[in-house]
């Protein structure tokens, strides 16, 4: 399942190592709250698709060269729900007591502390507005426990907004949606289109009073789905600043079995030709449980979309931006 792989040659290893890497959002916190686990501990790859197999750890992240990433707090599935949601914080907060190799990240600047001091840097987002959506307030709360960043979407529509995966209803953003956004631009919180439904989208780019960014998405011209974005979208994404993190999953980018670590790199190649190499960023959605393209088994194996995009012909000073200073671009105008 896992083959396909990518020989990265010293150059580019160093190369990757020495740039900044960011990752825009992953689902770890989830997946510790469901399963528990030792995040020390090197995990293998599986042979078959495991949703329950971790695929970041400490010695992975180091060994995929990773600097910074995004970690979400998920509120979107059964009865249970908001309760997981506030266990996810706390087992963000117990991440740094247990590995000092983590640092926790409110800004750009303390991102780029991390880099120069050898960490990684963790920083936190929303995905889906359930557990805000009958406690507006509690944004305020979550602002102060360092999220940076909120989508209001998941797979299933919610009182703030349409889902991209819902066929029947053509809406929107709702009125609570819109004092959500309003509420994100007040408190400095960056407003992610992920997930939303085409018309939300819309609505979201003219509600933001900042600009908006998607943090795990594909594009709809290499692969038709609802969750990628189409070519004007992308457009509208990089006119105004923001960035478009590219989703490592399979079925987005190529189909379960079609795609590959290739696919992935086409996928970036798209964003750059139709909105600039300004607007593309890494998004992998890790541990989302969602199968991965075949070459790329977990984080470690990150240098190899740089080694493709290597040889593709992309120079240092586009790898440096797609891999983090993009994104950290974006990030340090909310500061
Ligand atoms: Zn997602």
């Amino acid at each position: 399942m896992y083959g396909a792989a990518v020989a990265v040659e010293d150059e580019v290893s160093r190369f990757h190592r020495e740039a900044l890497v960011v990752d825009l959002h992953n689902d770890l916190l989830t997946k510790l709250v469901l399963r528990g686990g030792d995040l020390s501990r090197r995990h293998g790859a599986q042979a078959l698709y495991n949703p329950l197999a971790f695929d970041i750890d400490v010695p992975k992240l180091q060994e995929g060269g990773v600097d910074a990433l995004g970690c979400l707090l998920f509120a979107g599935m059964g009865l249970m729900a908001r309760r997981r949601f506030w266990k996810q914080l706390e087992e963000f907060e117990r991440l740094f007591e247990k590995h000092p190799q983590l640092v926790r990240a409110r800004s750009a600047a303390e991102l780029r502390r991390a880099k120069a001091d050898g960490k990684v840097a963790l920083f936190l987002g929303i995905e889906g507005a359930l557990a805000v959506e009958d406690d507006p307030g509690a944004l305020e709360k979550l602002a102060a426990a360092g999220v940076r960043f909120f989508g209001i979407c998941w797979n299933k529509t919610n009182k703030a907004g349409v889902s991209s995966f819902d066929k029947k209803n053509g809406g929107g953003l709702s009125a609570l949606g819109r004092e959500l956004v309003a509420e994100c631009n007040r408190l400095g919180i960056m407003v992610d289109v992920s997930h939303a439904s085409k018309r939300t989208f819309w609505d979201l780019v003219e509600a933001s009073k900042t600009p908006v960014f998607s943090s795990h998405s594909g594009c709809e011209a290499k692969k038709a789905h609802p969750r990628n974005l189409d070519d004007e979208q992308l457009r509208a994404v990089a006119k105004k600043g923001g960035v478009v993190g590219i989703i490592f999953a399979a079925n987005f980018l190529g189909g379960l079995f079609g795609a590959t670590v290739e696919t992935i790199c086409d996928h970036i190649e798209h964003v750059v030709d139709v909105a600039g190499e300004d607007a593309v960023a890494l998004g992998s959605d890790f541990d989302g449980f969602v199968p991965l393209p075949r070459g790329m088994r977990d984080v470690r194996d990150l240098p190899r979309i740089t080694q493709i995009l290597w040889r593709r012909g992309f120079g240092e000073a586009r790898l440096k931006k797609l891999l983090g200073e993009n994104f950290l671009r974006y990030f340090e105008g909310f500061n």
